[in-house]
């Protein structure tokens, strides 16, 4: 059995969380750190500890993460101005915590490349 992550846990309502949308296999809650004046994490309710470990199996659940970002993009009215969706996978990627989970970044112009 999967142990627990601090995602999981907020999914659990175990540890609290500023959550702006939820649906039966995701949670999206606010950055506690945020990067842009919009920055929320769309994490699956199921762990996935990141992409380069998913299977086939999940593309389904993969594919709603994304709408689920692309939903929360509009509720929060990103739409008109942009927004960017950001996956870390690894120490060079910049993944800090071993749960799947999608940045929506928005609010202020992005740079690009990212650093
Ligand atoms: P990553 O570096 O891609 O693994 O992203 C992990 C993100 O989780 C970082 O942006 C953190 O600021 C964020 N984070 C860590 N702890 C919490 C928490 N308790 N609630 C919300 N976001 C968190």
């Amino acid at each position: 059995m999967t142990s627990d992550t601090l995602f999981s846990k907020i999914a659990k309502r175990e540890i609290p969380a500023d959550i702006v949308h939820e649906t039966d296999r995701a949670l999206a809650f606010r950055d506690i750190a945020p990067q842009a004046p919009v920055h929320v994490l769309v994490v699956p309710k199921t762990i996935i500890p990141r992409i380069a470990e998913a299977s086939p199996e999940q593309a389904e659940l993969l594919g709603h993460l994304l709408l689920v970002a692309r939903d929360v993009a509009a509720k929060l009215g990103l739409d008109a101005t942009g927004y960017r969706l950001v996956i870390n996978n690894g120490s060079d990627g910049g993944e800090t915590v071993p749960h799947l989970h999608v940045h929506l970044l928005g609010g202020r112009p992005l740079a690009w490349p990212p650093g």
